[in-house]
């Protein structure tokens, strides 16, 4: 399918502040990535707390500049927008947090909350219209009309993060960035609401940026899957590829943790020695190596480079090369 966004070798470190000098060391939260996601699909985004993922969306939305690198909506650089486009993009990219709570103002009706956006982008059309089309969206999203009265403190977390998707969707866009956005949910929650974003997802040609720590949660909802360790994407496949034949020993790793649900699917044990090291002092060549079990002395030394060992997989790793 066509590309929506791309990042290409995109950078941001933030520098450590230590009283009133600013130190030379800094956090090297996103280390140089490159993806694509195309039109329509879910793009997860996987690893520790930490690995840079919320950064990448936040990069990606534009609330953080990069340092380095570029980042294309449909074609277009956003670092050279004009006002008037950058209004746009924010028109047609929206973020789903966690915690819709605290995005969602408490002293608003939910009906206001939602039509707020409209206000701003959408100034041609009539209350009436506007009532229209947020009762809709809401019924959509599981959310009765009965509840437009309502404050977000009268719903569920559940029912919360079903006001917090429609809101995001009310401006017709068609990126959505959703940061971890069922990890404060029960598990039979979840899935209702993975479900409700696949039939969203359909009904409105959505394409999503789903950021999440929980590899069972990204293997629901995913087309394709980047795996990211301090700062790095190590690994980018189809979902099929990272959860059937995962090549990065950190995959790997990740996927052994979690529980096996295909029995026809051989997984050997993978258990990572050591703590995840501090991201403003990664260690030398494959920041991996102080935990992965296949570690040589060329891994310690030589970054390993980017390698698309199929049309679909890409892996950076040294046991990989051509
Ligand atoms: Fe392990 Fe070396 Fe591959 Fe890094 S490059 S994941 S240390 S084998
Ligand atoms: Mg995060």
């Amino acid at each position: 399918g066509d590309i929506l966004i791309e990042a290409t070798n995109i950078k941001k470190h933030f520098p450590l502040k230590r009283g009133w000098f600013e130190e030379k060391r800094a956090v090297r939260a996103v280390d140089g990535i490159s993806f694509q996601i195309k039109k329509g699909e879910t793009f997860g985004l996987v690893g520790e707390s930490g690995c840079g993922k919320s950064t990448t969306g936040r990069l990606l939305n534009g609330l953080i500049p990069v340092d380095s690198g570029e980042i294309t909506f449909k074609g277009k650089d956003l670092s050279k927008l004009s006002r008037k486009e950058w209004k746009k993009y924010r028109q047609k990219m929206q973020m789903v947090f966690q915690d819709p709570f605290a995005s969602l103002s408490p002293r608003m009706k939910i009906k206001d909350i939602l039509k707020e956006p409209l206000d701003i982008h959408f100034k041609q059309m009539n209350s009436k219209e506007k009532d229209t089309l947020v009762m809709n969206l809401l019924e959509k999203c599981g959310i009765s009309e009965f509840h437009l009265n309502k404050y977000p403190h009268e719903f569920s977390g559940g029912q919360r993060q079903r006001i917090g998707i429609a809101r995001a969707l009310i401006l017709q866009p068609d990126l959505i960035i959703a940061d971890e956005p069922v990890s404060a949910l029960d598990v039979s929650i979840q899935s209702q609401i993975l479900n409700l974003m696949k039939d969203l997802q359909k009904e409105f040609d959505l394409t999503y940026l789903f950021i999440s720590h929980d590899l069972s949660v990204v293997e629901h909802i995913s087309d394709r899957v980047g795996v990211m360790y301090l700062g790095d994407l190590v690994e980018v496949a189809t979902k099929e590829k990272i959860f059937t034949d995962p090549k990065h020993p950190y995959t790997q790793a990740l996927l052994s943790s979690i529980p096996q649900m295909d029995p026809t699917v051989k997984r050997e044990p993978i258990i990572l020695s050591g703590e995840i090291p501090s991201a403003d002092n990664p260690p030398t060549g494959c920041k991996f190596h102080t935990r992965c079990p296949f570690a040589t002395d060329e891994c310690k030394q030589k970054v390993p480079d980017k390698q698309n060992i199929d049309d679909d997989q890409m892996v950076a790793c040294h046991l990989y090369k051509s």
